[in-house]
């Protein structure tokens, strides 16, 4: 239902958005919709860029997800220097220079209320609270991250592999495999808490 409603201002003519905008004015849709609608907007607005533009990367992020307003991968860079002075010093210390918080001292360790947790740099949504698991290992532990929001990269010392936010390449911690953990992934995000921001909710 909702993929055929996304799908109609991206397929139509032109004319046919703004009617359907200006029925969504007349008739508010759920929150969501309205978003899209805006959006669809604000792609239009230069009416001679119709054509590749709007139907091309309009309809890969539609379908990517907007709903959990996913930033584009790389979308929230910044210099070294911009992040120091918008970050708190542990923030910048974890999530730019790759360090890591003393173990069983972060404030999602032991925490499990529903919700998501974003990206402490920039915002963007990571982690369902769905998937945390107690690990016991003195970080929270996730068994997946939300689809295309988090990379990997080995360590330089090639045993660990490395998770970052895609967005901001903010560092996050660990990706560990096959350690036995009765979850459906048998992997654990080891990731710290200072690199993550919870925002309660079902959503
Ligand atoms: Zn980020």
């Amino acid at each position: 239902m909702k993929l055929q409603i996304l799908k109609t201002p991206i397929l139509v003519k032109p004319s046919s958005i703004f009617n359907a905008t200006k029925q969504s004015r007349l008739a508010p849709p759920p929150r969501s919709l309205s978003t899209l609608y805006r959006s669809s907007r604000l792609q239009s607005a230069p009416l001679s860029n119709f054509g590749s533009g709007f139907a091309g990367s309009g309809t890969r992020k539609f379908k990517g997800g907007a709903f959990v307003a996913m930033a584009a991968p790389g979308s929230v860079q910044k210099p070294e220097e911009e992040w120091r002075a918008i970050l708190s010093p542990e923030q910048f210390r974890i999530l730019r220079q790759k360090g890591t918080e003393y173990p069983g001292s972060g404030e999602y360790n032991k925490f499990y209320e529903d919700g998501v947790y974003k990206c402490a740099g920039c915002e963007t949504p990571l982690y369902k609270s769905t998937t945390k698991f107690n690990s016991g290992c003195g970080w929270p532990a996730f068994y997946e991250g939300l689809p295309g929001a988090i990379n990997r990269n080995a360590d330089p010392d090639g045993r660990r592999i490395e998770i970052t936010c895609a967005a901001c390449g903010g560092h996050l911690g660990h990706v560990f495999k096959g350690e036995g953990f009765p979850t459906p992934t048998d992997e654990r995000h080891c990731v710290n808490s200072v690199s993550l921001k919870f925002t309660p909710g079902t959503d």
